[in-house]
């Protein structure tokens, strides 16, 4: 049957194609739809589906299924394998008896990611195949061959996609498939799932690497080979694989140029051999890869031009003028750029500055905490999440990757005593890495504010459960922070910024007598959060009284809520399209009283 699919969609379909009986992972875009959508297509079906609380957890999960001869999935985003990467280095020793399928999505030109990264590197790095689909369609294909190619050789199969593949839509043809209940059996071989030294490790090495040539001249046969009977034989080759496929293909028809193309669905590991000999008859070899240059460090020659030779760009995402640009570097094209833009821009299009949502309550928090703790003699350590756009307010100094505002909270507590640290966090991302750092600091009398803002969701990623909100009363944040040792003190948010000042006040002094971390839990709603954000959403929409404005920014800089813009006259104005109804403004946070109510 012919559907229109996203990336995500198409992949999540082909895991069930697969037969896939558990897939876990960790929301983080670009791969959050995969596990919803599974969750979603298999709700009549004995599956397990679940987000766990990161990536290694979710990893393990569904890796012991596949020890016990499940077919699993685990999903997660490019930054997310680093968590998992310790898992992933041990699983490609030992392998799986079902199919394992590790699915990332990278975010070239890093998007909505803190950083850019190739995963195909890490499935060489970790020593396993990597698939890397060049559309939906081609990422509905991959998902079953990677199960398929997971039972067959025994080892987790990484199915790599990028965010143009993940959330772009195709017509996909999705085929008949019948699924088969399967319950899990685990045979018990400690030789052989167990991890311990060398006498197994040093076996299973050996096995790695016969069962990695045997994948290389699969891929030859069943991939590259069919391809390369398709060449004409010119004397030019780009060789290409996943998204950058496209962007070479669409280029080479705009510009009319013949050139031999040849995709590499595997890119690791590569059947070196047959495609060093191939090369050998061009005169030429261009690679254009998305993001690092995996296939060309091992195809490396005097003939093969790409990143490492500086004809392709190394930091970005593909564009079909890069690709054409690199053409031009190595001489396959001497024309005119065809790509300027297509209408001359006769208007600046005003940037905005990434911000929290109209009426979301970090802004308050934020707004509270430098209020109290001034930031001249304060450090703002945050983390990855919503609250990472407090920057906007001023109130973040930090953001490093998940969990680490409490261990550098830690550390700046130690590094600079003079300053006051308050650091911020979700409660998801705290379940997710803060716990464990949280514990560190308790134990060794660390002196630092932690505020948990606790919205009970995944906001950023498309609101997925976070623990407590799934399982309310058997995970209590509360109690786990008191379990690792912590003072706690919990404030249950109004839509009154006095009230949170006040508060904030009164953790001010509590945080004079401990001797331990203060973990302040603020329990809030998400504007997103439908039911929630209607319960607690006032209806007092907001104003502002022009004479009473003197237009002394600090609402544009320190609460920056997304309405309010200077106009004209120089006053401040609230878009009333964008206003939610919190009230807040209203609340307090002009020194002047400009904001007041409007009627509807
Ligand atoms: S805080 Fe009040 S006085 Fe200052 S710019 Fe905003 S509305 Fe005008
Ligand atoms: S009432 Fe004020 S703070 Fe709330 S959404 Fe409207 S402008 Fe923003």
């Amino acid at each position: 049957m012919k559907q229109t699919l996203m990336g995500n969609e198409a992949i999540a379909y082909g895991l069930l194609h697969a037969n896939t009986q558990m897939i876990s992972g960790y929301p983080g875009t670009p791969s959050s739809e995969i596990l919803t959508t599974f969750e979603k297509i298999s709700k009549n079906l004995p599956v397990y589906a679940k987000w766990a609380t990161n990536e290694k957890v979710g990893f393990e999960v569904a890796y012991a299924g596949a020890i016990a001869g499940l077919n699993t999935a685990v999903t997660m985003k490019q930054v997310g394998l680093n968590v998992a990467s310790d898992a992933l280095m041990s699983a490609s020793f030992i392998g799986n008896k079902g199919g394992f399928v590790l699915i990332v999505a990278d975010d070239p030109g890093f998007h909505s990611s803190q950083t850019e990264q190739d995963s195909r590197e890490f499935a060489r790095f970790a020593r396993i195949p990597v698939l890397d689909p060049a559309t939906p369609a081609e990422a509905y294909e991959f998902a079953i061959k990677a199960s398929e190619l997971s039972q067959k050789f025994g080892i987790p199969v990484m199915l790599r996609s990028v965010m143009r593949v993940s959330h772009s839509r195709e017509i996909v043809e999705v085929k008949d498939f019948n699924f088969e209940e399967k319950k899990g059996s685990f045979k018990r071989d400690i030789p052989r799932w167990a991890a311990v030294p060398r006498a197994g490790r040093l076996g299973q090495a050996y096995e790695r690497e016969k069962k990695l040539k045997e994948i290389a001249k699969y891929s030859y046969e069943n991939f590259i080979k069919p391809e390369i009977e398709k060449l004409k034989g010119t004397k030019n080759l780009i060789i290409s694989s996943g998204a950058a496929f496209g962007y070479v293909k669409e280029t080479l028809d705009e510009l009319g140029l013949d050139i031999d193309v040849l995709k590499i669905d595997m890119p690791y590991p590569l059947p070196l051999d047959e495609l060093k000999s191939l090369i050998k008859h061009y005169e030429k070899v261009l690679i254009i890869e998305e993001t690092y240059p995996v296939i060309e460090e091992e195809l490396r020659s005097e003939n093969v031009y790409g990143k490492m030779s500086g004809d392709v760009h190394t930091i970005d995402e593909m564009t079909k003028e890069r690709v054409l640009k690199a053409l031009k570097n190595v001489g396959f094209y001497k024309g005119e750029n065809i790509y300027k833009p297509a209408f001359e821009n006769n208007f600046e299009v005003i940037s905005r500055k990434p911000n929290l949502c109209s009426g979301c309550p970090h802004r308050d928090i934020f707004f509270a905490i430098k209020k109290v703790f001034r930031p001249k003699k304060s450090i703002y350590p945050s983390d990855i999440g919503c609250y990472t756009l407090g920057i906007n307010q001023q109130a973040i100094d930090t953001v490093l990757c998940m969990g680490a505002s409490v261990s550098m909270a830690h550390g700046f507590s130690i590094a600079d005593n003079k300053k006051t640290v308050i650091a911020t966090i979700g409660d998801s991302t705290f379940f997710h890495s803060g716990v464990a750092p949280l514990i560190n600091a308790v134990y060794q009398k660390a002196k630092f504010i932690l505020v948990i803002l606790d919205n009970s969701t995944v906001a950023m990623t498309g609101r997925q459960a976070t623990p407590e909100r799934a399982a309310p009363g058997e995970v209590d944040l509360k109690k786990v922070v008191e379990g690792c040792g912590a003072e706690v003190m919990e404030y249950c948010y109004e839509p009154d910024i006095k009230k949170t000042i006040e508060f904030f006040k009164e953790v001010k002094k509590r945080y004079e007598e401990v001797e331990v971390p203060l973990v302040v839990i603020s329990r809030q709603f998400c504007v997103l959060d439908k039911e929630r954000a209607k319960e607690n959403l006032k209806g007092v929409f907001a104003t502002v009284d022009e004479e009473k404005c003197v237009a002394c920014d600090v609402c544009t800089t320190q609460f920056v809520c997304p309405p309010m813009a200077y106009n004209e006259k120089g006053k401040i104005e609230i878009d009333p399209l964008l206003c939610v109804g919190c009230g807040v403004c209203i609340s307090g946070i002009c020194p002047t009283d400009a904001f007041i109510r409007r009627d509807k």
